[in-house]
C-alpha cells in the first residue's frame, strides 16, 4: 500500500503513480459496493450541491453528480477513491490535500488509465437523489 507521503513527495516516480492506479482499480473491483450518477446531489451536512460524495452504509459507495462532464466525472471518481483509500483524510480540513492528489493523479494517469476509470462510470446507474 502506498501512503499519503508517497503522493506528496517532491518527485513522484511513475512506479508510485502506477501503484496508486492499481489500488484504485482493486478498490473499484472488490471494495466499492456501488457507483451512482445522481440527478440531485447535495452534501448531507449542509445541503450544498456537490460534484461527488463517498457514502452509503459502509462508506463504500461513490455518488457522482450528473452535472459532471466526462473529465469532471473521472476527476470526481479519483477524488472519492482518494478519500476511500486514505480514509484518515475524511474531515473537512483534508479537502485541500485530497484535491491536490486528485489533480496530481489526473495529470499523471495516461489516457488509457483515464478511460479505464471512465468504464466504471459508463456502467453506473442513475438515481434521483442521494439520501
Ligand atoms: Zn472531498
Amino acid at each position: 500500500m502506498i501512503t499519503i507521503w508517497d503522493l506528496i513527495a517532491k518527485e513522484i516516480p511513475d512506479e508510485t503513480i502506477l501503484r496508486a492506479f492499481d489500488q484504485m482499480i482493486f478498490a473499484l473491483n472488490s471494495k466499492i459496493k456501488g457507483i451512482y450518477w445522481v440527478k440531485e446531489l447535495r452534501r448531507p451536512r449542509d445541503g450544498v450541491p456537490a460534484w461527488g460524495l463517498l457514502g452509503g452504509t459502509e462508506i463504500s459507495e461513490i455518488y457522482v453528480s450528473v452535472r459532471c462532464d466526462k473529465e469532471e466525472a473521472i476527476k470526481t471518481l479519483i477524488h472519492e477513491l482518494t478519500h476511500y483509500l486514505f480514509d484518515y483524510l475524511n474531515d473537512a480540513t483534508s479537502e485541500k490535500l485530497v484535491r491536490q492528489i486528485e489533480r496530481l493523479l489526473w495529470r499523471r494517469f495516461s489516457e488509457q488509465q483515464r478511460e479505464l476509470l471512465w468504464d466504471y462510470l459508463v456502467r453506473a446507474p442513475t438515481i434521483e437523489k442521494y439520501e
